[in-house]
């Protein structure tokens, strides 16, 4: 082990930087967007069709619809749920924005519930104590992969007639309680961003049982638009079709869906080589006495989009700063997940102050995200592991 840290101009613990997150992409991947290159669509082909077949099969919900973003996929969510001006909808304020933004783009006002101490997801009582006759929906996340409390906020939806809408963009092949998630709330939804667990570029999906929320959210990523001679008020011919609702181009391509289809193919692989890579640094970094380790609920089966650890920094003569920017200087990308979403200037020109959730602003000012990908090797994982512990011992009180 070095004597000095980088910080302070010793040698790296590894030379090149290692991210926090990043996308798989292998021969297969690059040969299915060539052939779609070729074949007669780039968008709205067969190709979308496949690929929203495999994920609902994979999740074992009846619907998806494949769109051009977590985040178009989110508010096309709250427009199929019906999110209006004036309504609430409760979420954590432990996510990244686009949780929250979606329910400012239908004229909503997002209500922040605080979370658990224990798995930094929403928590249920919070929900409860936040409902008002104004609440419409509930937008739980489930934080790093691991679940939330789907029955108790299941419970709590069906009692005040409130929809959920799940964002697990984190938590793709996540179980909870034997069940995918994708299969459980009224709808949820997926990111395909690079860094979550599968990619196609920018891209994102809804899953869902019901009939009616499928058919509203595929109108609203074709501009509101419908050709079914069923749902039109008039009909002028074979060319004619009609604008229901203000919908939005949110359609993902089929260049896209072909990269969707191939990286599906080795979601397993993916989710073994993520609990592979947590369970090593399980075992190393649980013996170090100035973290909290991440918490796992025996009912569920996380995902690990990420890995948070929780600095105890009363045991450290240094803060999360300090720790981050020499963690940096070795050569490690570790993250922070996240800001309260309420935190950003926007939400606070909006009213929100700080103080509305205690427990997710201290969390946020004592963790870590750490370097977590199918692409990273043991080597890449052990070099984490060896510069937590420098960083640490030298921090030490
Ligand atoms: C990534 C992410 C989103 C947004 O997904 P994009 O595909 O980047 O638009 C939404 N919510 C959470 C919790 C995310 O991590």
């Amino acid at each position: 082990m070095e004597e000095r840290l980088a910080i302070f101009g010793g040698k790296p613990v590894r030379d090149a930087f290692l991210p926090y997150g990043r996308q798989y992409i292998d021969e297969d991947d690059i040969k299915a967007v060539v052939d779609t290159l070729r074949s007669d669509y780039v968008t709205c082909g067969p190709k979308i069709d496949e690929f929203e077949n495999l994920v609902s099969e994979f999740v074992g919900a009846k619907y998806a619809v494949a769109v051009s973003s977590g985040t178009a996929a989110l508010h096309a969510a709250c427009f199929a749920a019906g999110i209006k001006a004036g309504d609430e909808v409760i979420t954590t304020p432990m996510t990244f924005a686009a949780s929250a933004n979606c329910i400012l783009y239908m004229g909503g006002k997002p209500v922040f519930a605080d979370i658990e101490t224990n798995t930094y997801n929403i928590n249920p009582e919070e929900i409860e104590r936040k409902i008002t006759s104004e609440t419409k929906a509930i937008i739980p996340v489930d934080f790093t992969g691991q679940p939330v409390n789907l029955d108790a906020i299941k419970r709590i939806a069906e009692k005040n007639g409130l929809m959920v809408i799940e964002d697990a963009a984190h938590a793709l092949g996540a179980e909870y309680k034997g069940n995918k998630i994708g299969s459980i709330s009224d709808m949820t939804i997926f990111s395909f961003h690079p860094v979550k667990h599968i990619t196609t570029g920018e891209g994102g999906i809804i899953t869902t049982d019901s009939a009616e929320l499928f058919e509203k959210l595929r109108m609203f990523r074709t501009h509101g638009i419908t050709r079914d001679s069923g749902k039109m008020i008039e009909n002028d011919g074979a060319w004619y079709y009609e604008m229901l609702e203000l919908g939005f181009n949110y359609r993902i391509t089929d260049i896209q869906a072909a990269l969707g289809i191939s990286q599906m193919k080795k979601i397993g692989k993916f989710l073994e080589r993520r609990i592979e890579i947590a369970e090593r640094y399980n075992k190393e970094l649980s013996k170090l006495e100035e973290l909290v380790m991440p918490f796992q609920d025996i009912n569920c089966r996380s995902a690990w989009h990420l890995y948070v650890l929780k600095l105890k920094l009363d045991r450290l003569k240094a803060g999360r700063k300090e720790v981050f920017d020499a963690l940096r200087a070795e050569n490690i990308g570790v993250n922070v997940h996240y800001i309260p979403v309420y935190y950003h200037p926007y939400y606070k020109k909006l009213g929100y102050e700080k103080g509305l959730c205690p427990n997710a602003e201290k969390l946020y000012d004592e963790i870590i995200t750490l370097p977590l990908h199918p692409s990273m090797n043991n080597t890449d994982a052990d070099d984490v592991i060896d510069a937590v512990r420098k960083v640490l011992e030298y921090y030490v009180k």
